[in-house]
C-alpha cells in the first residue's frame, strides 16, 4: 500500500493516467477477434458510398453492445451515425472517424474497413477503460464518441454531419487511414467538383446545321478555354475532366452535352479563385455556341490542416507501442477527403499506417488485398491504441487540452 500522506497530487494523477492507459490497452487487446471479424466482414461486402448498410449495422450493433447510445440515420442519411458515450459530467468529448465506403469494381482498396474497426476499437477500448476506473473510484468525466461517416470517396458525408451540427461540442477529433508507410502530419488538396449542362437546339446535321445550336462545341470550347486558362493557375493547381455526354449520332446537331470537372488546390482559398475562373470558361463555351448553361457545383472537399500538438502526441503514442513514425508536417499529398472539412472546424489529427511495402498505390488491387491481410488487422489496432491513448490524453490532461485550443485553428 502507498503512503497517502507521501503522494503530490501531480503524482497522484500521474499514476491514474498510467493506469489508465493500461486498462485501454487491455479493453483493445480482449476485442481482437470481433474487431477483426467486423474487418473482414466489411471488406467481403464491398459497398459503395451511401450504400454502406451492411457495414453501418455492424460497426452500431457492436457499439450498441458495449454500451453507446446510437442514433442512426444522423444528417439525413441513412448510413451515417453517431454513437456516444457519457461519463460523468461536463467532461471533454473527443471522437473517432469511422469509414466504411468501398470502390467501385475494386473493392476495399483504400482500406476503409480498418478505418471503420480501428475507429471501433479506439471508442470501446477508451470507453470500457473509463468505465471500468470509475467502478474502481477513479471516475474521470470525458464524452467518447465515435462518427459514422459514409461516402468518403466522393459524397462528403463529414461535411454533410458537419453542416448538420453532429460534430457540435467535440473538442479533438482523431483518425486514421491506412497506406504505404507509418505518419502522421501533412495535408490533402482540396476539391471541387463541377458539373456543366450545356443545351442546345437538334437540327439535321447536314440539311439544317444553321438552324441548330451545337452543345458539343459548346462543352470542347469550354475544356480549349480551361487549357488556355492553365498557363495562368500556380502549377499546383489540377483541373481534370471528362465529357459525360457529347450527342447521340453524328447526324443530329448535338441538342445536349455535358462535362464533369475536378478543380483541385492545396489551398482551400485559392481553389475558390481557380474554381471561378473554370466556370467562367463555361460560361464563355456556352455564350460562343448559343447554348445555356447550367453548372452543378458539388461539395468542396477542404484542405488538411492538423492540430500540430494533436498529431505530435499520436506520433508519440504510435511510438510508445513501437513503431517508428514519419512527420509529413510542411508536405501535401496530391489527393482530397473531407477529413478536410472536419480539421478545420475543430482540432483534428490522423495517422497513416502501413500495411502495404512502399511503392503500393492507394486504390490498387494489391492495397484491397493488403486491406484484409495479417499486416492490415495488425494495423486496426496499432491505430485504435495510438488514437486512444492521444484521447485519453486530452481527457486527463488539462494543460495539454489548452495546448490542442490555442493551437486550433490550424495554420497550413
Ligand atoms: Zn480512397
Ligand atoms: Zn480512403
Amino acid at each position: 500500500m502507498l503512503n497517502a500522506a507521501n503522494r503530490s497530487p501531480a503524482k497522484e494523477r500521474k499514476e491514474k493516467t498510467m493506469d489508465l492507459r493500461q486498462l485501454v490497452l487491455e479493453e483493445i487487446d480482449a476485442r481482437r477477434e470481433s474487431i477483426v471479424a467486423i474487418s473482414h466482414d466489411i471488406h467481403s461486402h464491398p459497398e459503395l458510398g451511401f450504400e454502406e448498410f451492411q457495414a453501418a449495422r455492424w460497426l452500431t450493433g457492436e457499439l450498441e453492445r458495449q454500451g453507446f447510445r446510437v442514433e442512426r440515420g444522423v444528417a439525413g442519411m441513412e448510413t451515417a451515425f453517431v454513437a456516444t458515450a457519457v461519463f460523468g459530467q461536463g467532461g471533454p468529448a473527443v471522437g473517432f472517424i469511422a469509414e466504411y465506403d468501398a470502390l467501385p469494381e475494386i473493392g476495399h482498396a483504400c482500406g476503409h474497413n480498418i478505418i471503420g474497426t480501428s475507429a471501433l476499437a479506439a471508442g470501446v477500448g477508451l470507453a470500457k477503460a473509463l468505465a471500468r476506473a470509475g467502478q474502481s473510484g477513479q471516475p474521470v468525466a470525458a464524452t467518447v464518441k465515435v462518427f459514422g461517416t459514409p461516402y468518403e470517396e466522393g459524397g462528403g458525408g463529414k461535411i454533410i454531419m458537419l453542416d448538420a451540427g453532429c460534430f457540435d461540442g467535440v473538442q479533438a477529433v482523431l483518425s486514421m487511414h491506412p497506406g504505404a508507410r507509418n505518419s502522421v502530419g501533412g495535408g490533402s488538396t482540396a476539391v471541387t467538383p463541377l458539373t456543366f449542362k450545356f443545351k442546345g437546339k437538334s437540327a439535321h446535321a447536314a440539311a439544317s446545321p444553321h438552324e441548330g445550336i451545337n452543345a458539343l462545341d459548346a462543352a470542347i470550347l469550354t475544356f480549349n478555354g480551361i487549357n488556355a486558362l492553365r498557363q495562368h493557375v500556380t502549377s499546383d493547381t489540377r483541373i481534370h475532366g471528362i465529357i459525360t455526354h457529347g450527342g447521340v449520332a453524328p447526324n443530329i446537331v448535338p441538342e445536349y452535352a455535358e462535362a464533369e470537372f475536378l478543380v483541385r488546390s492545396p489551398s482551400s482559398e485559392y481553389l475558390v479563385v481557380v474554381r471561378d475562373k473554370v466556370k467562367r470558361c463555361a460560361q464563355a463555351g456556352a455564350d460562343a455556341a448559343g447554348a445555356q448553361l447550367t453548372i452543378e457545383e458539388g461539395l468542396t472537399y477542404k484542405d488538411k490542416r492538423m492540430n500540430r500538438p494533436l498529431e505530435l502526441a499520436l506520433k508519440a503514442e504510435l511510438e510508445s507501442l513501437g513503431l517508428s513514425v514519419h512527420d509529413a508536417h510542411g508536405t501535401s499529398m496530391p489527393a482530397s477527403t473531407d477529413l478536410g472539412n472536419i480539421s478545420q472546424a475543430m482540432p483534428t489529427a490522423a495517422c497513416n499506417i502501413a500495411i502495404a511495402d512502399p511503392g503500393v498505390p492507394g486504390h490498387s488491387r494489391e492495397m484491397a488485398v493488403a486491406a484484409r491481410s495479417p499486416r492490415g488487422d495488425e494495423a486496426i489496432f496499432y491505430s485504435a491504441k495510438g488514437m486512444a491513448l492521444t484521447a485519453l490524453r486530452f481527457i486527463t490532461d488539462a494543460s495539454f487540452r489548452a495546448g490542442v485550443a490555442q493551437a486550433f485553428p490550424s495554420a497550413k
